[in-house]
This record gives structure tokens, sequence and C-alpha cells, in this order.
């Protein structure tokens, strides 16, 4: 296990055809701790998922983080880690959510985007035992994000309006982020 170069937009991996995993062996167990720990190292900015063609990896696999309020502390936000083989959306609502969007293979562009506000995702989970989730919200938009990646999609493909530079996101939107 460790940390990978993230590659970026202009590196053919991102728009590869990824592949399905057939078998959970030792290499793809490795390759799970490489994108984890690899998510884990990105501080700046922090990303909320990754994705394997992200690392040159062309398999279907990836990590999304559902952040909640710690229950103990709501002052704190925690998150729990998920790893999705082979995922699906089996359902998804007609509502959407026009929200901003940025990546880790895509720095210093932001966009909105244009999701699902509830989906329901089949996939295996690391042991190979197959899982559906619901999810809404943000986790929803994060798990729609990953999924693109593993069809060679990025959010610029989809961006509806202006791609615009951190500055200029930080410039317009200062204070609604605040
Ligand atoms: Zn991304």
């Amino acid at each position: 296990m460790a940390v990978q170069k993230i590659i970026t937009e202009s590196d053919n991996r991102l728009r590869a055809p990824n592949s399905k995993v057939i078998l959970i062996d030792e290499e793809v167990k490795k390759e799970i701790l490489d994108l984890k720990d690899t998510l884990a190292s990105a501080k700046n900015p922090e990303g909320a998922g990754l994705a394997a063609p992200q690392i040159g990896i062309n398999k279907k696999i990836c990590v999304v983080r559902n952040y909640t309020e710690d229950v103990a502390d709501p002052s704190k936000v925690v998150f729990q880690e998920f790893v999705f083989i082979n995922p699906k959306i089996t359902s998804a609502s007609k509502e959407t959510n026009l929200d901003w969007e940025a990546c880790l293979s895509v720095p210093n562009k932001y966009g909105r985007v244009s999701r699902h506000n509830k989906i329901k995702v089949t996939a295996l989970d690391e042991e190979g035992i197959q899982f559906t989730l619901k999810a809404s919200g943000y986790f929803a938009q994060v798990i729609q994000h990953e999924l693109d990646h593993l069809m060679g999609v990025l959010f610029i493909d989809k961006v509806v309006g202006k791609i615009i530079s951190g500055k200029e996101m930080e410039e317009t939107y200062h204070g609604a982020y605040a």
C-alpha cells in the first residue's frame, strides 16, 4: 500500500475503458489500499472520493467518503469510507441538484453539475459481497461523480454554465461559503 500519483486531465487513462473486477485477488486488494492511501493524502484540496483510473488503474473500483456530524460532538464532521467495486446505479430520483464540483484530476477548475438528489447503488465490497445502498445529497453527488470516472467521464464534460478557477470561486462565493 502506498500513495500513488493522481493523474490529470490530459492523461488518456482517465478516458480509457475500465474493466469489471472478476476476482478480488491480492492485486485488487493492494489497489484498493492504494486508492484509500492516496485519497487520505490529498489534503489541499481534500478529496471526497477517488476512482481507480485517477491513479492510472483502469478498473471499476472507487472509494467514496460519506460525511456526517459526529454524534458525540456535532461541531465535528466525521466520515465513513465506502469501497465500490463494479458499482451500478439501479434507481435515481427525478429531482436533481445543480451544485459546484471539483476534481483531484482537474486541478483548479470548478463548475456546476446537475446530479440526481437520491440514488440507489449496487456494488461489491472489498470482500466481494454484494451490497445496495441509498444515498442522497452530497454523498449521492460524490458517488455519481466517481461512477462517471469509471465510464471515462469527467465533471467538466457536464458543467452547466461557466468553468471557473479557484481564485474566481473564492472571489465570487466567499460570502456564501463563510
Ligand atoms: Zn473526480
